[in-house]
């Protein structure tokens, strides 16, 4: 007997959950497909813990870098690691029971288990089969990691969240967001940590300025960074330890090492074989602006098509996609253009639109006027450690239309989203001129450089 559904599902993460229940809110019966636990990776092993450590390093940084030139004096600033572990699993854990409340509220079914295709109607979970005119695949993505002898002795990012105790040594192998928001937690959290990277920096895909601030506060207050550092083996030894040997010949000795070196989609068992879904090189399923895969009625979203791995791009693209679908809006679909990021360091990095290099490729030089600027933060102005705000404006054309935003420093995660907006409905850099300071604030100098 094959149980028949409006919509399913495939996958219970961000973009999967968004898009099922905005499907019942429109009447359509759904079956949500969940192999592991309900949230998916931002909730499990991705954003909500991260930012939960990232917020405890920094009360450690507050504590260590700024409190007693604040005239504060804390006389234990231990850190008891697995109660911080035990009380954001706890929080995890009533996320679980909300989302499990939501999906009922939509008369969503959640059925537990993998799911493989039969044919582009049918898929098989646990021997059953359940068929849908409308399927979603969100299935996510998971870790890569290295082919190198001893690869196995490192763990990844889900590993860095099964850590109950914090290690004494840690190295992290990677050079984009995941290695160095860990790296700036082990390190605030007290956790003697070095980050190796292949090239001269991290991050170094992102605008020049991000960059110049990153190396230079990690430098200053972070990780120990290693440049031009390619692993070639890892060896464990007698006492536990691990010996990461590099290209160069050199060798770093360490207790926990962790690979962040990038992701790959969960396509591999799908058996999308039985289906007419294509495939990229990379295993990402193919879509166009609708979503809408090379089958038709099967539809993919969120980290498994590869474009802009975030969770808000993937709830907004499932829900644009249940409005279409269910809700009789033939032309809604996300337009993937502005959309901002924050990378989670020590200070946070944020930045929508295009980098420098970027604008001048798509406009030409002549076209591109630049404003930056560089200052202490007031926060620590009167601590010996000085922390310092890296702000740059990307303008374009005579009408200097801001086209990137850069910025590193105290707030950037909570200032980013309204300049976001901004930017996205095509404010120019005399809008922003326009808009009176909120003094004082780091955010104010977004619209006061000349
Ligand atoms: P996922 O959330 O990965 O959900 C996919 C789900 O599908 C999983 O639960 C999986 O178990 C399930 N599944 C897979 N195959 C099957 C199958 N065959 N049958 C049934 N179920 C299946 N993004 C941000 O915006 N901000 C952040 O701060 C941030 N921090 C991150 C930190 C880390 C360490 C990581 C790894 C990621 C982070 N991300 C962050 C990215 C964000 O987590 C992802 O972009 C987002 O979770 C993608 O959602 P998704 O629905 O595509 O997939
Ligand atoms: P990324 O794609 O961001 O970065 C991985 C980097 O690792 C590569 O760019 C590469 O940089 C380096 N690398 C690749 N292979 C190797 C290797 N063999 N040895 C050493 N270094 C290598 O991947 P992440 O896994 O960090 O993150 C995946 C995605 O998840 C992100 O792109 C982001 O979309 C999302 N995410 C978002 C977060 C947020 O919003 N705050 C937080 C965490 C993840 P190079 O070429 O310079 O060496």
């Amino acid at each position: 007997m094959i149980e028949k559904y409006d919509y399913i599902a495939i996958g219970g993460g961000s973009g999967g959950i968004a898009s099922i229940n905005r499907a019942g809110m429109h009447g359509a019966k759904g079956a949500l497909i969940e192999s592991n636990v309900i949230g998916g990776t931002c909730v499990n092993v991705g954003c909500v813990p991260k930012k939960i450590m990232w917020h405890g390093a920094q009360m450690m940084d507050e504590m260590n870098l700024y409190a007693s030139d604040y005239g504060i004096d804390i006389p234990s600033k231990n850190l008891n690691f697995s109660k911080l572990v035990e009380n954001r699993e706890a929080f995890i854990e009533r996320l679980h029971g909300s989302y499990e409340n939501g999906l009922a509220s939509n008369d969503v079914d959640l059925i537990n288990g993998y799911a493989k295709f039969i044919d582009n109607k049918t898929v098989e979970v646990n021997g059953k089969q359940y068929t849908a005119d409308h399927i979603l695949i969100a299935t996510g993505g998971q870790s890569e990691f290295p082919t190198i002898p001893g690869a196995e002795y490192g763990i990844d990012s889900d590993g860095f969240f099964e850590l109950t105790e914090l290690p004494k040594r840690t190295a992290i192998v990677g050079a984009g967001y995941i290695a160095v928001e860990l790296a700036g937690v082990l390190h605030g959290l007290g956790s003697d940590t070095h980050l190796f990277v292949r090239q001269h920096a991290p991050l170094r895909n992102f605008d020049s300025i991000i960059v110049e601030g990153l190396l230079e506060t990690m430098e200053r207050e972070g990780a120990t960074l290693h440049t031009y550092a390619t692993p070639e083996k890892v060896e464990k030894n007698d006492d536990g330890s691990l010996t990461l040997y590099l290209e160069d010949g050199t060798t770093h000795e360490t207790d926990t090492l962790i690979w962040a070196i990038g992701r790959k989609p969960n396509t591999e068992n799908l058996n999308l074989e039985s289906t007419d879904v294509s495939v990229n090189d990379g295993g990402y399923i193919i879509v166009d602006e609708f979503q809408n895969s090379t089958a038709k009625g099967i539809y993919a979203i969120g980290d498994v098509t590869g474009r802009v791995e975030l969770t808000p791009v993937a709830i907004a693209a499932g829900r644009r996609l249940s409005e279409r679908l269910f809700n009789h809006k033939p032309l809604e679909h996300l337009n993937y253009d502005n959309i901002p990021t924050v990378v989670f360091t020590h200070p946070p990095i944020g930045t929508v639109g295009m980098t420098e290099e970027q604008a001048i490729d798509k406009f030409g030089e002549i076209q591109i006027k630049t404003y930056e600027t560089r200052f202490t933060a007031m926060h620590s102005s009167i601590t010996k450690n000085r922390q310092k705000t890296y702000m740059k404006l990307v303008c374009c054309g005579p009408e200097e239309r801001v086209v990137g935003l850069h910025g590193m420093g105290t707030g950037m995660d909570e200032m980013l989203q309204g300049f976001a907006v901004a930017i996205k409905m095509g404010a120019t850099k005399a809008d922003f001129d326009n808009t009176v300071a909120i003094h004082p604030t780091g955010a104010e100098e977004f619209v006061t450089m000349t």
